[in-house]
């Protein structure tokens, strides 16, 4: 599944300049990853159509699946993984639809979560989530699947995250070394791992480096004009923490929007 070429995915286009929702800030045309839609996974119907912002999220959210690390690597797999969480979160938490925007799989399989999700991408807008609480208006998440409390992500896997990474950033011009979070920076869980959240910085580099092999302008989104309430506030990690697969920490909550 990896991708070594940068260029893959349909080359990239340079010096494309979009206005995003009112700002002027330039969107860079991104090397898009492959990603499955849901239509190629078997989504079922939200009961409401997501809400969509017009302009782009100023933070990416990291989690993991708190699921078991399977060794299967296939498309199919993935598919009824992704098929899984949304049953999880329409059917037991009683949301609209699945919950984050894009899911990876071990396999390194990169699939459309939330309805409207990629549209939304390619458009440099924003469907609101249900993944982070107090943050889904302002945070796109990725569940990457596995549970990474001391097992570390199949190179698939983070191969494909800094692909993803790195077209996100690009595309809302966003700088990877503040805008690449990990849940817990948010809320109180320990969500998305010991393990990979001490792999962020280095996914943070790669990332830098995959947009720089695609050319991407370094003229990025500074995290100082972040409003201070977008900004991670790192809670402490609960130590009594729920476990159930699937949950992962509060994913809902003011301001969250939708569910
Ligand atoms: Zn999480």
């Amino acid at each position: 599944m990896l991708r070594g070429a940068a260029l893959a995915g349909g080359g990239v286009l340079l010096g494309g300049a979009t206005a995003l929702g009112g700002a002027t800030r330039s969107a860079h045309a991104a090397a898009e990853p492959h990603v499955h839609t849901r239509a190629n996974w078997g989504a079922r119907r939200p009961r409401r159509r997501a809400r969509v912002l017009g302009s782009g999220p100023d933070h990416i959210v990291v989690h993991h699946t708190a699921t078991a690390n399977t060794s299967d690597t296939s498309t199919s797999h993935a598919a009824a993984l992704s098929r899984s969480i949304q049953r999880y979160h329409m059917d037991t938490n009683g949301w609209d639809d699945i919950g984050q925007q894009l899911t990876i799989s071990r396999g390194g399989h990169v699939m459309e979560g939330r309805n409207t999700s990629l549209a939304a991408i390619r458009a440099a807008n924003h469907t609101v989530g249900a993944h982070t609480a107090y943050h889904n208006s302002h945070t796109i998440g990725i569940e990457n699947e596995g549970t990474y409390s001391s097992a570390t992500p199949p190179e698939a896997l983070m191969a494909s995250l800094a692909e993803t990474c790195a077209w996100l950033c690009a595309v809302y011009n966003l700088d990877p070394s503040s805008a690449i979070v990990g849940h817990r920076d948010y809320n109180a869980t320990s969500c998305p791992g010991d393990r990979l959240y001490a792999m962020l910085p280095e996914l943070r580099s790669e990332t830098r480096t995959r947009m720089r092999a695609q050319l991407v302008d370094e003229d990025l989104l500074d995290g100082s004009e972040v409003p201070e309430e977008h900004r991670p506030s790192y809670p402490e990690r609960p130590m009594d923490e729920r476990r159930t697969e699937h949950f992962h920490g509060p994913a809902l909550g003011e301001h969250g929007g939708g569910s």
